[in-house]
């Protein structure tokens, strides 16, 4: 069986949180992989209500030095401190994060039981692990900025009908034919390309605050998940430059461009509260697999 990616929206808000939406952050967990994209303040609390534990937590990426991206981090380091972690912890972000975590570490100050490995990267590959690899690319945000996305590379598997019709009975040859060999078995050769099969690669995009730009469409291209930021509807479209962010129409356009399978909007603007089915409508109009985020959903795929 592939393995599972799960996603947990810890909060789904943007700038200022409110009582439905917290500050935002994603974890995606994957194996033994629990990845935190963001870490918003009161991010720990969040892991909490999923039923999560944040002492699982294996890497942190940041998109970007705003409050609402990143005031969570204190806490989380120092609730991790009194658990007693005791791995490494490896955080990844644009450039200046390794001077601000060592900020943070000087002002909380808290008997630090582990190792935080920071990293400050850019557009490409940034660590490839068992069965998936990780990509940033450079946003728009009046600050350094990135957007990021995970990628599963599928297993190489025996397809057993094809197998079973050949004739090739079980053994160490299979594993030959996984390697890409063509084998022989009593005078008769089997051809590898005719036997195996590579299983779906999953892909999962996050983009947040930035203006639209033209690294995105790369970056998403055939996302099972796209999630975007919906802090802006077309009808603030110039303040949404102004303040160089999207607007959830672009999000969908993007999508679309991207033949992604689903895009999923985050980061919600509070101004639209009390119109979420408008927001949402200009978005599926445009592409019709999106949904809005709330505190709390889970995304498995
Ligand atoms: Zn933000
Ligand atoms: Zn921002």
């Amino acid at each position: 069986m592939a393995s599972k990616v799960h996603l947990t929206f810890l909060g789904t808000g943007d700038q200022i949180p409110s009582r439905a939406r917290n500050h935002t952050s994603i974890l995606l967990e994957f194996n033994d992989e629990n990845i935190l994209i963001d870490c918003g303040e009161g991010t720990q609390r969040q892991f909490r209500k999923a039923g999560l534990n944040p002492c699982k937590v294996t890497r942190i990426l940041i998109t970007h030095w705003h409050g609402d991206h990143v005031l969570g981090i204190p806490g989380l380091l120092s609730t991790l401190a009194s658990s007693g972690y005791n791995k490494t912890l490896f955080i990844y972000g644009p450039k200046g994060t390794k001077e601000k975590i060592k900020k943070v570490l000087e002002v909380f100050n808290f008997y630090k039981s582990y190792e935080i490995n920071v990293e400050e990267i850019g557009s490409g590959v940034f660590y490839s692990g068992k069965n998936f690899f990780l990509e940033a690319e450079d946003m728009e945000h009046g600050i350094p900025a990135l957007a990021y996305s995970f990628s599963e590379t599928g297993n190489i598997r025996i397809d057993k009908e094809k197998l079973k019709k050949s004739g090739l009975p079980e053994g160490p040859l299979l594993q030959k034919l996984k390697e890409g060999k063509d084998v022989v078995h009593d005078g008769k050769k089997f051809k590898s390309k005719d036997l195996i099969y590579k299983e779906n690669d999953k892909k999962i995009s996050v983009v947040l605050d930035t203006k639209i730009n033209k690294n995105i469409l790369p970056l998403i291209k055939n996302s099972d998940v796209f999630i975007c930021e919906g802090t802006y509807s077309d009808e603030l479209k110039k303040e949404a430059e102004e303040h160089l962010h999207m607007t959830v129409k672009q999000a969908a356009e993007v999508a679309k461009k991207g033949k992604v399978k689903r895009l999923i909007l985050t980061h919600v603007g509070g101004r639209h509260s009390k119109d979420m089915k408008g927001l949402l409508d200009e978005a599926t109009s445009v592409f019709s697999e999106t949904t809005i985020a709330r505190d709390l959903d889970e995304v498995e795929i």
